[in-house]
């Protein structure tokens, strides 16, 4: 009875679940266009090519993505290259190098004799920037390689070390200081609960580029450990290693195509993804870039057609190496950056949660850059979730819950597992979002994902009916950017604000959390949880706001609906208040706990170049400073108990420390930023941050 009960409900839900945002019909047009089997098939394609930045194969790679943005009709594409050497710069990044690789190969001659790892056959087996060798030694296993204590009475010169260190960390110990010639690597992949089960798998590895010699091979956990077992009974391994490769000046290249907006001054809606990474790399990130593909395809063919009208804005589409090719095209395209108004981010779309463990999360932008955006997102894919949840039930609403496996293809009748999050850095959307670049981004990602980066990320982790699901997503989202305009706003502003009051309501569970924490002194505490809501209530006031300044309307649209979220917190501020009583609380401190240090009320400006200051292959920060300086900023390396919390999320602060620096906020309201936004943090921490920053020439203090 029961279930009867809650199926009818969900059934009942679900005709008024429909999103806010577009017609059924344009719904519809879009759910029954977007295709799970065309990205699948393209998907295919790319796995087949091992996609390091900067070499051949990624070049394929984008002259495939090209093609099919040919063939699927969009316009304007193109591909860009842009020089890459070491030393030019792009904004704040400095660009890496290309490799090229002829062949490499490794053999084990004794005690077996046995291929360990061939280039040909098996690309991920060859460690990224790998530089050319022909040796045959002596194995020597050094653990981690990490450590001087590692190498305590060994002698690796000229050998090759076993290690299952950090291999950028390993190449400049065993190789650059103590003489190895190359090295054997079983690093593990990404901690998950699933870690260490399959030990079969190789992980993807990559050497410093920058640094000037060294080799490595990567190899299973099982292999590494059949190879330990010799070495510890006595037994010498001797291995010949071949590689014929070379590091140094080259290109990135960078593939885009646009359909085109009705107004040349409404800007673009930005799609992107990244088209590197190894082979197979199924989910990380081919899926992204045939995701992201699909959805153009499906947008193009139903505007082309006039079945959609044509959006307000232009629609962009780009595949480029991750955060580097991001970095290079905004840079060469100052006037295309600063039209940018939305971007839709995919990086891991595609994984079968049963197999590869995966959520798809659609991530919120951070606290300094507060946006509809993520709304949108949301609603679009609670929209499938809940038609897929329906299906998966009692096989019902087939066609909304949006599977593919029409005309037998084979997509699963899975869930859709999908989520909210909060921000969550490791991708393109971190410069789109940081505060120089200023795009708010819907990053749509998988996880975990038990695969990243190893051989086992292929085609057999996919699922055609997610790929269906998120290409639709994406169109919707994308279109709705690209489209909505003030006389939206009395239909919508509702939504948004409904689901700030929802925000705001959990918002005060995380502040009764922090006015409990009995490590932070009573009165501190009860600042603390306050400061979490007026951040909050910030944040959600410039949401609404949002909406109105991207639709050219009138912030005054917004003004009921922002005194409405007034008075909620003022509410839930009574609340924390009483609670802060049985605590032992009295009198809410006038001032901030760190009113008085010198720093407080100093206020830093952003200067020179545009970028968040972390890339894939540079640290703003240690280039600059180097590495003496910065082993001392507090933030990065911590040493007191009281840093303890922050530690594990220091580069999270750092990125929104830098991205709170707007030329207004003084040091002590950055750190109140912050504090709501990942935890309550020293004010001297932050300060100590931001003089880095001065040094290094990012900021100024007025
Ligand atoms: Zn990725």
């Amino acid at each position: 009875m029961f279930l009867i009960a809650s199926s009818l409900f969900l059934h009942g839900c679900l005709l008024y679940a429909q999103q806010p945002f577009l017609s059924d019909a344009q719904w519809t047009l879009l759910r029954d266009e977007a295709s799970g089997l065309a990205p699948y098939e393209n998907l295919r394609s790319l796995t087949r090519l091992h996609r390091v930045p900067a070499t051949p194969e990624f070049d394929q790679a984008a002259e495939f993505m090209l093609a099919r943005a040919k063939e699927y009709g969009l316009q304007d594409a193109h591909a860009e290259q842009f020089p890459i050497d070491g030393k030019i710069h792009y904004g704040l990044m400095r660009s890496y190098l290309a490799w090229h690789v002829d062949a490499a190969r490794l053999w084990e001659l004794q005690p077996e004799h046995t291929l360990l790892g061939d280039w040909a056959t098996d690309p991920i087996r060859l460690a990224d920037y790998s530089h050319s060798a022909d040796v045959d030694a002596a194995l020597v296993d050094i653990g981690a390689g990490t450590s001087e204590t590692d190498y305590a009475n060994k002698n690796v010169r000229g050998k090759i070390v076993l290690a299952d260190g950090s291999l950028a960390a390993v190449q400049r110990m065993a190789v650059m200081e103590h003489g190895a010639a190359g090295i054997v690597s079983d690093m593990p992949n990404q901690t998950t609960a699933w870690s260490g089960l399959d030990r079969t798998i190789v992980r993807w590895g990559h050497l410093d580029a920058l640094l000037p010699n060294g080799f490595a091979f990567m190899v299973s956990r099982e292999t590494a450990a059949a190879l330990r077992a010799q070495l510890i009974g006595g037994r010498p391994v001797t291995l010949s290693a071949h590689v014929k490769a070379e590091v140094g000046p080259g290109h990135w290249t960078v593939v885009t195509a646009t359909i085109r907006g009705v107004d040349p001054q409404a800007g673009e809606v930005v799609y992107s993804c990244h088209l590197d990474h190894q082979r197979p790399g199924a989910n990380d990130n081919a899926s992204g870039c045939v995701t992201i593909l699909e959805s153009a395809r499906v947008l193009a063919s139903l505007i082309e057609s006039g079945k959609l009208p044509r959006p307000r804005s232009t629609l962009r589409f780009i595949w480029g190496p991750e955060v580097e090719g991001t970095m290079a095209f905004l840079s060469g395209h100052p006037e295309i950056r600063r039209s940018m108004r939305a971007d839709v981010h995919m990086d891991m779309v595609g994984g079968d949660p049963y197999k590869n463990k995966s959520i798809l999360h659609v991530t919120e932008t951070p606290w300094s850059l507060p946006s509809f955006v993520t709304d949108v997102g949301e609603f679009f894919a609670e929209t499938i979730r809940n038609a897929a949840a329906v299906y998966a039930e009692d096989g019902t609403h087939r066609e909304a819950a949006v599977v593919e496996d029409r005309n037998g293809a084979p997509g699963t009748r899975n869930e859709f597992l999908s989520d909210r999050t909060p921000y969550s850095e490791g991708s393109d959307h971190d410069d789109y979002d940081s505060s120089t670049i200023a795009v708010p981004s819907l990053y749509l990602r998988d996880w975990p994902d038990v695969y990243i980066h190893t051989d086992h990320d292929t085609l057999e982790q996919i699922d055609p009916t997610k790929l269906r699901r998120v290409a639709l997503l994406g169109a919707a989202a994308g279109y709705t950017y690209a489209a909505v305009d003030a006389g939206k706003a009395a239909s919508l502003l509702p939504f948004f604000a409904a689901r700030a009051q929802r925000r705001l309501a959990a918002g005060f569970e995380r502040a009764q959390s922090v006015l409990n924490d009995s490590r932070i002194q009573a009165q501190e505490a009860w600042y603390e949880a306050r400061n979490l809501m007026t951040q909050m209530l910030r944040r959600e006031q410039a949401e609404l706001l949002s909406f109105a300044m991207y639709t050219g309307g009138d912030a005054a649209t917004v003004a009921a609906f922002n005194r409405d979220l007034d008075v909620q917190v003022t509410t839930l501020n009574g609340w924390i208040d009483r609670s802060a009583a049985t605590r032992g609380a009295r009198d809410f401190p006038q001032s901030p706990p760190w009113h008085a240090e010198p720093d407080a009320s100093r206020i830093p400006v952003r200067t020179g170049e545009f970028g968040p200051l972390t890339f894939q292959n540079d640290d703003v920060l240690l280039d600059r400073l180097g590495r003496q300086r910065m082993a001392k900023i507090k933030l990065l390396n911590g040493g007191s108990d009281r840093l303890l919390r922050v530690q594990d999320r220091g580069t999270l602060y750092a990125y929104e420390i830098v991205n709170f620096v707007d030329g207004k906020r003084s040091v002590g309201e950055i750190r109140d930023a912050v504090a709501a936004e990942y935890g309550p943090i020293p004010l001297d921490v932050v300060a100590d941050y931001l003089k880095a920053c001065e040094e290094a020439k990012i900021v100024v203090f007025r």
